[in-house]
């Protein structure tokens, strides 16, 4: 019998239940890739995204073929290449890890139905998260929509997550099946922009476990107080390997509590916490799976957004160009990195849709085209949070004010004079508000604002005050 492994966003060896089903049920194992981007809309994945998965597909063949298998890279409607390859090869038996977005659980689900009715027998894992979306729910059966009060049913559950190890070697492939060179699907851009991710990042299972053990030693048991930090290394930076399941939340967790015995303890319990976010953005996309586009707080779909100067002024928050360096250093390092820190996340979002008044929308739209981690789930969540409408958000009226931020969590400036250069002379005391600087100090640090840096492209205490009364305007409706 030849089996079928369709990878997904689960490109690794290690603690695969779709690879493990497959092994029990199959001598010849076909491990296929099929590249369908249109099958992802309106959420085709962005640039960055696509430059991530060509290397995480590189090194997952160069895996495969260390274990004496081989994969295979096609292109096309998944459906029909399914069955084509089925018929060609005689493969009774497909198997895949779940993904939980609206439109890949819509396509999943007309594959398996009409393969079944096909004869093949198909079969999903789980392999994404700790727990499946619909296995946690509250005492009358309801999602959750409360952080802590799932992660705390979570919590009670975190020893049952077990994990599959990698096997040795991989049954062969079949005979009579060809595809595509990787280069074919022409993920990596045409315009060498990608000089930033190259240098920073390493796609691929060996590194994700790298790095995983690299962060798990040295620098998760300070995780509480450096993780607000985006001037210091304190955060794992594994979301693009969670993301395209190069590393599986259940084998990370393994890792910690193969140093700490129990995850939910002193250092550990905060970063595990926030695989615990990671789930919750799952559980929240599953049950609520409109909320890509339109607020769960259904209040907020009558916020009056800004109207007026709307393009220069997201041109400018994408440019990193808004003169509030703590916006433009996140902004400048998502441009560079395909990455940002959570806490200028944070920030950046606060500034476009309270500061700017422009919807949280565009602000996602972004992220999804330049983060090498862009994940509908956690952008979703992330987005919502921050504009205040989404579960267990900030609430609306707390607006992060960019400046007290940039003090409290950059306070040297180290992380604005990397990504902001041109402010990389003056004292720490106006690096977060050059505005401020008297004439004499910004002749000395060679700044003239408007020229080198620009000058606020809105003034903050106003524009805070007017996101204030536009929420006034929906704050009572029921
Ligand atoms: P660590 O602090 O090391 O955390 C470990 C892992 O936990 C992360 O890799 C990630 O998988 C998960 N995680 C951490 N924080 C969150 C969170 N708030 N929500 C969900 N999962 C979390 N994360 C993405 O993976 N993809 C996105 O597209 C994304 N968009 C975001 C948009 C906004 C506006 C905001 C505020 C946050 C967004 N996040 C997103 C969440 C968070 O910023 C990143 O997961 C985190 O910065 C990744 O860095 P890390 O791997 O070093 O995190």
């Amino acid at each position: 019998n030849t089996a079928i492994l369709w990878f997904r966003r689960d490109l690794r060896l290690d603690d695969n239940p779709a690879l493990h089903g497959c092994l029990s049920d199959c001598d010849h194992l076909l491990p296929l890739y099929i590249h369908e981007p249109e099958e992802e809309a309106p959420w085709v994945p962005g640039a960055a995204s696509r430059w991530w998965l060509h290397g995480s597909l590189a090194q997952l063949a160069h895996d495969l073929r260390s274990r004496g298998s081989q994969l295979l890279v096609t292109r096309g409607d998944s459906l029909d290449t399914l069955t084509r390859i089925a018929s060609a090869t005689g493969a009774r038996t497909l198997h895949w890890n779940r993904l939980y977005d609206p439109a890949t659980r819509e396509r999943d689900t007309r594959v398996k139905q009409a393969l079944r009715a096909a004869g093949i027998k198909v079969v999903s894992h789980p392999g994404s998260v700790l727990f499946e979306p619909w296995e946690i729910a509250s005492g009358s059966g309801e999602p959750y929509r409360v952080f802590s009060a799932f992660w705390r049913r979570c919590g009670t559950r975190l020893g049952e997550c077990t994990t599959l190890d990698a096997p040795v070697s991989l049954p062969p492939a079949p005979p009579l099946v060809s595809g595509l060179a990787l280069d074919e699907l022409m993920l990596r851009p045409r315009i060498p922009w990608d000089s930033g991710l190259q240098a920073t990042w390493t796609p691929g299972e060996a590194a994700a476990h790298a790095r995983a053990r690299t962060f798990l030693h040295t620098h998760a048991a300070d995780y509480r107080q450096q993780r607000d930090r985006p001037d210091r290394t304190g955060t794992s930076a594994l979301s693009p390997a969670l993301h395209f399941g190069e590393l599986s939340p259940r084998r990370l967790l393994r890792m910690v509590t193969e140093i700490w015995e129990d995850p939910s303890a002193e250092p550990i319990e905060p970063f595990v916490r926030e695989l615990g976010w990671r789930e919750f953005a799952h559980h929240l996309l599953y049950h609520y799976p409109h909320t890509t586009d339109a607020p769960l707080d259904p209040r907020f779909a009558a916020l009056p957004w800004r109207e007026t100067d709307a393009e220069r002024l997201l041109e400018a928050w994408q440019r990193g160009a808004t003169g509030i360096p703590l916006v433009d250093a996140g902004m400048r390092e998502l441009w560079e990195l395909g990455w940002m820190h959570n806490r200028t996340r944070m920030v950046v979002a606060s500034f476009l849709t309270k500061n700017l008044r422009l919807p949280w929308q565009l602000g996602a739209r972004w992220f999804w085209d330049t983060l090498v981690d862009a994940d509908l789930a956690a952008n979703t969540l992330g987005w919502q949070w921050s504009a205040g409408c989404g579960a267990d958000a900030a609430p609306y009226f707390r607006i992060f004010n960019p400046v007290l931020q940039g003090e409290r969590f950059d306070p040297r400036g180290d992380y604005v004079r990397r990504w902001c250069p041109e402010l990389g002379r003056l004292p720490v005391k106006f690096i977060h508000r050059p505005w401020m600087a008297p004439p004499a100090v910004l002749d000395h640090a060679g700044l003239r604002l408007g020229r080198e840096y620009p000058a606020p492209i809105v003034d903050l205490q106003d524009s805070r005050a007017a996101a204030l009364a536009a929420y006034e305007t929906i704050k009572g409706r029921a």
